[in-house]
């Protein structure tokens, strides 16, 4: 049988690897080749930039927000008739089961109409700069900007960065996780069938340390936009610092659900759970860390553990599954490895942190630590996978100084009945999400990002579109008077 292959998106059309190199795509079910992917190279993203460039020169697109709400909307209304298949796909290559991807992905076409919306409004300024002259703004696209994207969540992180760098007027090269190439193909055939011009967007598959490096350092590109680990965000932002590209990171996190006494104890239970393992725990935001007050920490940890017992592990294109596998075999060893860690360290493995037996692909049991320390490993590091720790504190302060002591910021959720208290704990909490008694929950308009090691910038809201334009003032002289600094009187007059 043969099997699909996955080119590279250039120009408005698919084209072949320009090597005639193309990688094997693993589906994580089975650990069997599904697809091959094109692997691109720095001739493949020249070519893909040089249609970008091309695209921001020709036609209106560049130049009219106007021009670019109607294919937004259009494409919002197509996107949300490809759900089901899109999450289908979006399952295979990843593995997550198949209800969140159905979940996750009927909530994308709002951005494209929410950014579509903000084109059609965003207000300029006119500024007080003095009698005798008219100043006003102008934004303008930034040119040629590169989309850095992982597996996880494929199409809606690149969604987040998309949507606002398409209103915006931008041409766009995609380079997406080598683990999660397919479903991005989908996205730029149907934004193209949409109206997109040509050139507009583009995609590059292959390796980030081939094909993400080239687009990464070219430079051509303006802003480069990363989701990805901390390590990699560093190493892209000095690369793009080099051409004083603009970047924008969303990278690693180890977040922390903080249970207060009054919660009321089953929503937190479910909230702890749903925080942590979703995605398989496979999620920047993920509630790595449960901190219980030590009054109840023992009932807790036991009702929690009884919960994550009852998690269905299965197929993820099976709608009951609650539990898929992990996206690859480099993910498990490294989840397996941190179980290791943490026993070593001295935490009680009470539930999980084996392979499920007898299965194929990339399965781990989810797994529940107790007894655990704010210093071991297991408590600060990020294991990107389905383990949660659970902590006890003392009180408020403690809760707040534990929570905040790890190098990541990225988002927390407080779980209390106490208005007073849920307010004051998340003006406290450093990070750049707080959910209070909720966890996940995301929307276009509320800016999502990261402070301390978990990144720079922040995606969704006004404010990322206006991050992916460029600030023009125009200075209008109004006045009739003729002004000649050089005219030999000696007057000292207004000349700045
Ligand atoms: P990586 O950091 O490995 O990769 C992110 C993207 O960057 C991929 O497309 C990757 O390509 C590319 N890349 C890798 N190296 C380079 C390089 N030298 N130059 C340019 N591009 C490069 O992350 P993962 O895909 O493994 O995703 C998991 C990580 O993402 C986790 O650490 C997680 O915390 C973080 N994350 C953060 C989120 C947030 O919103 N803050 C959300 C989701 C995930 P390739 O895959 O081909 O190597």
């Amino acid at each position: 049988m043969s099997l699909p292959q996955y080119d590279h998106f250039i120009d408005g059309t698919f084209v072949p690897a320009s090597s005639g190199e193309y990688f094997d795509l693993i589906d994580p079910a089975t650990g069997e080749v599904s697809a091959k992917v094109a692997s691109g190279t720095a001739e493949d993203v020249d070519r893909a930039i040089r249609a970008g460039e091309r695209a921001q020169r020709e036609g209106d697109w560049a130049k009219d927000a106007r021009t670019r709400v109607p294919a937004l909307r259009r494409f919002a209304a197509a996107l949300r008739d490809a759900v089901p298949s899109l999450a289908e796909k979006e399952s295979q290559i990843t593995g997550r089961p198949v209800r969140e991807m159905k979940a996750q992905l009927r909530r994308l076409p709002d951005w494209y109409d929410y950014y579509a919306s903000v084109a059609e409004t965003i207000e300029g300024g006119v500024l007080p700069f003095g009698p005798g002259y008219l100043d006003y703004t102008l934004r303008e696209p930034l040119g040629v900007v590169a989309l850095l994207t992982p597996w996880n969540h494929p199409l809606l992180i690149l969604t987040k960065k998309l949507s606002a760098a398409l209103a915006s007027g931008n041409s766009i090269v995609i380079k997406p996780s080598e683990l999660a190439p397919t479903t991005v193909n989908d996205l730029a055939a149907m934004l193209r069938d949409a109206g997109v011009p040509k050139g507009i967007v583009n995609v590059v598959h292959g390796y980030g340390r081939v094909a993400g490096k080239a687009l990464a350092e070219d430079p051509r590109i303006a802003k480069v936009d990363l989701t990805g680990g901390t390590p990699t965000g560093k190493g892209v932002a000095a690369v793009a610092g080099q051409n004083l590209a603009r970047v924008t990171a969303e990278l690693g996190g180890k977040g922390t659900v903080i249970v207060f006494p009054d919660a009321d104890e089953d929503e937190a239970v479910n909230g702890a759970v749903f925080a942590s393992f979703i995605a398989t725990g496979q999620t920047c935001v993920q509630g790595a860390r449960v901190l219980v007050h030590e009054s109840r920490y023992e009932t807790f940890l036991q009702r929690l553990a009884d919960k994550v017992s009852r998690l269905r592990i299965g197929p993820p294109a099976d709608i009951s599954t609650d539990i898929g596998p992990m996206v690859s075999e480099g993910q498990r060893s490294r989840v397996l490895e941190y179980v290791k860690i943490g026993v070593d360290e001295g935490a009680q493995l009470v539930h999980g942190g084996v392979v499920p037996e007898g299965s194929k692909g990339w399965y781990v049991v989810p797994t529940v630590f107790g007894g655990v320390t704010p210093q071991m490993r297991v408590a600060r590091e990020e294991i990107f996978g389905p383990v949660v720790v659970v902590m006890s504190y003392r009180d408020e302060e403690d809760a707040i100084r534990i929570a905040n002591d790890t190098e990541y910021g990225l988002a927390m959720s407080v779980w209390t009945r106490d208005v007073l208290r849920a307010h004051r704990v998340a003006a406290r909490l450093e990070c750049g999400i707080v959910w209070i008694n909720d966890h996940h929950r995301i929307d276009p308009a509320s800016p999502w990002g990261g402070y301390k090691q978990s990144g720079i910038g922040s995606e969704n809201g006004v404010d990322a579109y206006r991050n992916y334009t460029r600030l023009k003032t125009v200075i209008v002289r109004t006045q009739e008077t003729k002004f000649d600094w050089f005219d030999g009187s000696g007057e000292v007059k207004r000349y700045s």
